[in-house]
């Protein structure tokens, strides 16, 4: 166990030190008093290489390198306990799931360790894009979570409107254009969410209009929970700027305080 953490931080590390600027932070960091907090980015090692050469989970990652006081570490369903020893996972303050084929994959055991540190002790939980099926996310809702209007690959552009402009997840960001998506079409088979950060609406490729919300936020039991709908993996989403800063906002609102 041990060995996988520290395998596991270091290659959070690694990410840090990919950049000047967060190196320094990571050494400054070293000597600290305040503990950092840990968000681990977890994805299913199945999206196109041509894409994501080192798959979804170290994308995101990648986009964190300037969270101040934060250890980032990835994890895949292929590395040894589905990526998520228990060590790891009840050090974490956040978790960032990305799943599409392999759902079903994920044991049960490991979706109830998952839903227990959300509900009972507060981690958050952020799924993005096709977790909308994943069974961590699916069990923090209670319900079967599809986008019941379908679901099409056709390289609609999305425009994102961030609509609740006061929320943290939604800081620093103004509305902006994903240029080429997949679309989920409402209605969302999940309970009503607390807020919409941010709404969106599809420009089909016959110039036909369609809305669909992108940011949804709920408080399950003691922790809290975004969903992000944007990240279809044969389309670069989640090395767009504006998309690395929701997470960069995400991250720590779903800590709680
Ligand atoms: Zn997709």
């Amino acid at each position: 166990m041990t060995n996988e953490i520290s395998r596991r931080s270091l290659l959070g590390a690694g990410i840090a030190l990919a950049s000047g600027a967060a190196a320094a932070a990571t050494v400054s960091s070293a000597a600290d008093i305040k503990p950092k907090k840990k968000v681990i980015v977890w994805s299913e090692g199945t999206a196109p290489k041509s894409v994501y050469p080192r798959d979804i989970n170290f994308a995101i990652a990648e986009g964190l390198e300037s969270l101040h006081g934060w250890d980032v570490v990835t994890a895949s369903l292929n590395d040894p306990d589905q990526g998520l020893p228990a060590d790891l996972l009840n050090s974490a303050n956040v978790i960032v799931w990305w799943g599409h084929m392999r759902h079903d994959d994920v044991k049960t055991e490991l979706v109830n360790r998952i839903v227990h540190r959300v509900k009972e002790e507060g981690m958050g939980f952020i799924g993005t894009h096709s977790a909308h099926w994943s069974r961590p996310f699916k069990a923090l809702m209670g319900t079967p979570c599809g986008w019941t209007g379908g679901y099409v690959e056709d390289g609609s552009k999305l425009d994102v409107a961030v609509k609740a402009a006061k929320h943290p997840i939604a800081h620093g960001l103004k509305d902006f254009v994903v240029p080429h998506t997949e679309r989920y079409t409402e209605p969302f088979e999940a309970p009503e969410p607390e807020l919409v950060i941010f709404d969106g609406l599809y420009t089909h490729p016959d110039g036909k209009l369609e809305k669909s919300r992108q940011g949804l936020v709920w408080t399950v039991g003691k922790g809290r929970v975004f969903y992000f709908q944007p990240g279809h993996e044969s389309y670069p989403i989640y090395f767009q700027e504006e998309i690395r800063q929701v997470f960069r906002n995400a991250i720590p609102w779903a800590a709680g305080k």
